[in-house]
């Protein structure tokens, strides 16, 4: 572990949302002292006993710390607490993992960097019960020094990684995880809808989904070595033709369920056949996504 701040520099907090406050419990349990702030009264008081000071207004908690952590819903409610509070910031280090979209991150960058802020952007893959556990991961960019500087009290949220000094990054993979993720959610309950009228509870079907779900991922190294060959008609593939999604559709239809999770992917699977490209794997749906339905 790296990091060159002390064990116990002091921290503040705004946002304490369910994930806010995770985080927070994670740098006073670490003995960071901290001040902690959220718009709605009442949420501070859990941290307030674990020993962190609640501020009354955002401007009191950016004075309490030089490094000051974000966690608020979303971009608008980060420029609306930050932007009255440029002057109060100008000198300190300003962590944002609040989920924004990449040029939002960047905005936000650049919006620092005219107030003298030194910003790092943060993306958070885990829930809030999972901060300080196994399996939590924070993928940072934008301000190596403060990646630096503070990497031993990011590590205590969960596994620390960062990007570069483009501080969309690691929005970008935040983004880009979480869209494999609920694709395939949504298609796990496409198949859930799909059993229950033969009397499968959906519990029994995620108990059978997972392990199969699991196995199959081996498949994206398959793939991606496709992808990043650029070649779709390398042999030993599974045809985009063979890949046809009807006898999934039909299913569907029969059991009186919707289709949509599926018949986007038989979208995505007919473009490529109709351009003439019915013998090349299914890697080469890719093709679908890069280039949007033109
Ligand atoms: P919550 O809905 O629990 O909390 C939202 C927080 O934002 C609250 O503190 C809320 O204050 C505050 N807020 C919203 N609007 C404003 C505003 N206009 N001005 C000031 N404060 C505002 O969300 P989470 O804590 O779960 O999420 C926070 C961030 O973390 C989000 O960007 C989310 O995408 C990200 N994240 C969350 C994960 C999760 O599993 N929960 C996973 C990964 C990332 P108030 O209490 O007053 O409403």
């Amino acid at each position: 572990m790296t990091g060159t701040a002390p064990a116990t520099t002091p921290v503040t907090v705004l946002g304490l949302g369910a994930m806010g406050a995770a985080l927070a419990r994670a740098l006073v349990a670490a003995g960071h002292p901290a001040t902690v702030w959220n718009r709605s009264p009442g949420k501070a008081e859990e941290l307030v006993a674990l020993g962190a000071e609640a501020a009354a207004t955002p401007g009191e908690a950016v004075r309490a710390s030089r490094l000051v952590i974000v966690c608020l819903l979303d971009h608008a409610s980060v420029r609306e607490v930050l932007d009255p509070l440029t002057g109060d910031l100008a000198g300190r280090t300003l962590v944002n993992v609040t989920t924004t979209s990449p040029d939002q991150a960047r905005a936000s960058a650049a919006w620092a960097a005219d107030a003298g802020i030194d910003y790092l952007d943060g993306g958070i893959m885990a829930v809030p019960e999972m901060i300080g556990a196994p399996g939590s991961s924070v993928l940072y960019s934008g301000s190596a020094t403060a990646f630096t500087e503070h990497r031993k009290l990011l590590d205590l949220w969960g596994e620390s990684e960062f990007f570069g000094e483009d501080a969309g990054l690691a929005s970008l993979y935040d983004l880009a995880l979480l869209a494999g993720m609920y694709v395939m959610f949504a298609g796990f309950l496409q198949g859930a809808a799909m059993v229950a009228p033969a009397g499968v509870t959906a519990r029994e079907f995620a108990a059978r989904s997972a392990p199969w779900l699991s196995a199959m991922t081996g498949g994206l190294a398959e793939y991606a070595e496709v992808v990043d060959g650029g070649d779709y008609t390398v042999p030993g593939q599974q045809s985009l033709r063979f890949s046809d999604l009807g006898d999934i559709l039909a299913a569907a239809a029969e059991q009186g369920v919707g289709d949509e999770p599926v018949a986007m992917v038989q979208r995505l699977i007919r473009r490529q056949i109709d351009a003439g490209h019915g013998d090349e794997g299914f890697a080469r749906v890719y093709e679908s996504i890069r280039r949007g339905p033109r």
